[in-house]
């Protein structure tokens, strides 16, 4: 073992779930042979724990050792089925305020066998908004609703995280995926956002994709891709793929970053069917136990201990999952992997690219968002949503007519399609209706007690509102969608 450092950086361990215990052993006796400095504290999360009956999967005293360390190694858990049960994964990424979840996808051909030889992309997802915000209702018998939020803050976060994060690893371009052709406001500030932070950093170049076309030629060329930055769920989603077919999502190591902790795991779940058969790959965990030693500033540990397992890869020494037959030269389980990993600490690959960090990485605390100057904001309309069922468009148009009062009734939408008035007979509605009522003359503002009166005069006509939405000008300019086909 090589010892380079002398302060041991206290760390919180959790072993987890399935495979969890097995990676982790590996994990941790490699990175111990690579000369971490470590002073780990243990915690249980995951199954033992929800069924006693914490439904967040981590027990309260677990979070001392968390807000005390800041940095978590952490292995995958079995998530319970059904409802009543927190997602342990959601609570602590938005509790520590993890907001930045990096995910490098590596080729390592010819030792792993993969389609896209050459690939090296890095899936930045922004990781507490969008719509795993988790705000979600049923509103009538027909309709479910979930909110998708974007901020302008949280953009911001993530977009300077994933230019900084490009040029402290030597990268040349930062790849933006958003759908603001469709969702012009939450996904139009993304990519508007993207664009203004990205003149700040005129040594990277700058691209951007519409995500389903820039999705399918990421799973088609991904070796011209570098750093590609997107919102959570498009990221949950394609950061799997680009793990996938970069030869395994087994192989694939993430890290969560905030501003004042982080979080290290594999990006695999709990693979309950390997579970205790010494079978499992250990090194998407393993490769996020090499993150967290560049994150606490260990750089030549985590060289170390990257290069010896790169090294393993090309010897041939392979898990069940990516061995090849005639290929491969050993089939070995996860205890002997890690062994054949610690037995070459200290060399480096001969083919496959040997790693070096950068001595200095981002400094979280130096990242963030500039305060938005508040705007002058004028309620100019509501949108009221009703539960109703019985009447057309048109009859339910002339019905609300009546009690539109000083506002003016300017459209019906179903499901976001417009259908009063003038609408088609062909389009399908559902029990929940958008009725907006405008402000007379056009953009001229409204006092809140006028939305309370419409609304009273709305329910005493029999209506029953679910919500309703307010209209608004932001320096008199208009900040909400207009009905398809308005
Ligand atoms: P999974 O990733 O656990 O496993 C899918 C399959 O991939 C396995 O059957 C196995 O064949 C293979 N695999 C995954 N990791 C491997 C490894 N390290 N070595 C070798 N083969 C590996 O996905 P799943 O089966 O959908 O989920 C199992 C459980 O894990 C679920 O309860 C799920 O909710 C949970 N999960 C947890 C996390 C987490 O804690 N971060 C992430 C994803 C899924």
């Amino acid at each position: 073992m090589t010892s380079a450092v002398t302060t041991k950086t206290p760390i919180t361990v959790a072993k987890g779930d399935g495979i969890g215990p097995e990676i982790m052993a590996a994990t941790l006796h490699v990175m111990q042979e690579a000369g971490a400095s470590l002073d780990i504290e243990t915690i249980e999360i995951g199954e033992s724990v929800y069924d006693k009956g914490h439904s967040g999967g981590i027990l309260p005293e677990s979070w001392d050792s968390l807000l005390r360390t800041k940095v978590f190694l952490k292995a995958p858990i079995t998530t319970p089925q059904g409802g009543g049960f927190k997602s342990l994964n959601v609570t602590v990424r938005k509790t520590l305020g993890l907001y930045a979840n990096i995910r490098p996808c590596v080729a390592y051909a010819p030792f792993v066998k993969t389609k896209h030889p050459g690939m090296d992309v890095v899936i930045v997802r922004e990781n507490e908004e969008d719509t795993y915000a988790g705000i979600e209702h049923r509103q009538t018998d027909d309709v479910y609703q979930c909110l998708k939020l974007i901020t302008r803050p949280g953009t911001e976060k993530i977009v300077r995280y994933a230019f900084e994060y490009a040029r402290a690893n030597n990268r040349k371009k930062v790849t933006c995926f958003s759908k603001d052709n469709i969702m012009k406001m939450t996904d139009g500030l993304f990519h508007k956002v993207f664009d203004e932070v990205g003149q700040e950093y005129p040594d990277l170049e700058k691209e951007f994709w519409i995500v389903d076309i820039g999705a399918a030629k990421l799973a088609d060329t991904p070796e011209v891709f570098d750093v590609v930055v997107m919102p959570n769920l498009y990221g949950d989603i394609l950061s799997d793929v680009t793990a996938q077919i970069a030869g395994s999502v087994g192989l694939a190591g993430s890290s969560n970053i905030g501003a004042k902790a982080a979080m290290f795991e594999a990006i695999h779940g709990s693979a309950p069917r390997r579970a205790g058969q010494n079978l499992a790959n250990p090194s998407g965990l393993l490769l996020a136990g090499v993150m967290l030693l560049v994150y606490v500033g260990q750089i030549e540990a985590a060289e170390r201990m990257h290069n010896a397992w790169l090294k393993t890869l090309e010897d041939g020494i392979h898990t069940y999952d990516i061995f090849k037959e005639g290929f491969s030269k050993q089939k070995v389980g996860t205890k002997e992997f890690a062994q054949a990993i610690a037995a070459r600490v200290g060399q480096v690959p001969q083919h496959l690219k040997v790693v070096r960090y950068s001595p200095t990485p981002i400094n979280p605390e130096k990242l963030g968002f500039r305060p938005n100057p508040p705007q002058k904001k004028e309620t100019i309309g509501v949108d009221v949503f009703l539960h109703h069922r019985g009447q057309s468009p048109d009859e339910l148009g002339a019905a609300l007519q009546k009690v539109q009062g000083e506002l003016k009734l300017d459209m019906l939408s179903n499901r976001g399609v417009k259908v009063w008035p003038k609408g088609i007979p062909e389009t399908y509605c559902v029990d929940n209706w958008r009725c907006r009522f405008l402000a007379e003359p056009f953009k001229s503002p409204l006092r809140h007690q006028q939305i309370i009166d419409l609304l009273k005069r709305v329910t005493d006509a029999g209506f029953e509102f679910i919500k309703i939405e307010n209209l608004c000008t932001f320096d008199g300019e208009i900040n909400f969608s207009l009905g398809q086909g308005q």
